[in-house]
């Protein structure tokens, strides 16, 4: 009997590029995901289904089981610092950079070598905290969930440390990037303990999205 397995993928822009690397591996959800909405969605294949939510509950949902694998950032992979989860395959979607940003007119006159104190506007608070204490650099962490852009333009912090992709929403307030923190693209993760007891369904389901990462970075070449 083949294994049944759930995968939770996060919403919106993950969810889309996943769709195409599934569809590659014969796996297509049963309704569109963009109309649907059912939060179960089953596939044609009667062994896999996927769960689609919210990209900060994916490792939590993998983490305790209620999910078999899972499709989420680097970016919340690294803020999560859970146990109980494989990294397996790096699927190479959803590509951007965590970086440092501040306002241009504060870039022109700093060198992050003399960093000793920073005030930071972010959402990735634990990632942003063990990146500056591993440099020996103290932080003020302001958490925020959203539009950290407009953190230095309105005084709350002086730097950021967001998401970049085309630079441009950086660019349209006058933000400049000043060091990065980590390349992010979208992984595949598993449970634990759901690898070793669908070892084999797990196992072919990673050789076949491996080789449709493959077949799209061959067809982007
Ligand atoms: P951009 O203007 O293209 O540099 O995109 C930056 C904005 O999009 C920021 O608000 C980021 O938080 C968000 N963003 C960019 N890339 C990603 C990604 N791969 N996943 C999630 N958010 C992203």
């Amino acid at each position: 009997m083949t294994d049944t397995l759930t995968i939770a993928v996060s919403k919106g822009r993950i969810l889309k590029e996943t769709l195409p690397l599934l569809a590659a591996t014969g796996i297509t959800p049963a309704e569109d995901p963009n109309e649907s909405r059912k939060l179960i969605l089953p596939t044609n294949q009667s062994n896999v289904r996927l769960v689609v939510i919210r990209a900060t509950d994916v490792p939590t949902y993998v983490q305790f089981g209620a999910a078999d694998l899972g499709v989420v950032g680097k970016d919340v992979l690294m803020e999560f610092e859970g146990r109980g989860l494989y990294e397996l395959l790096d699927l190479k979607i959803s590509r951007c950079r965590m970086m440092v940003a501040e306002p241009r007119a504060l870039a022109e006159q700093d060198d992050p070598e003399d960093w000793r104190h920073l005030r930071i506007a972010t959402k990735y608070v634990n990632t942003t905290r063990r990146h500056f204490a591993a440099k020996g650099i103290q932080t003020e962490i302001i958490k925020l969930y959203g539009s950290m852009e407009l953190a230095p333009l309105v005084g709350l912090a002086d730097r950021i440390v967001d998401l970049v992709d085309t630079g441009n929403t950086l660019r349209a307030n006058g933000l400049v990037e000043i060091e990065q923190i980590a390349d992010i693209s979208s992984r595949l993760v598993a449970n634990k303990a759901a690898m070793r007891m669908k070892y084999d369904a797990i196992r072919a389901m990673v050789e076949q999205l491996r080789g449709a990462v493959k077949g799209s970075a061959e067809r982007a070449a």
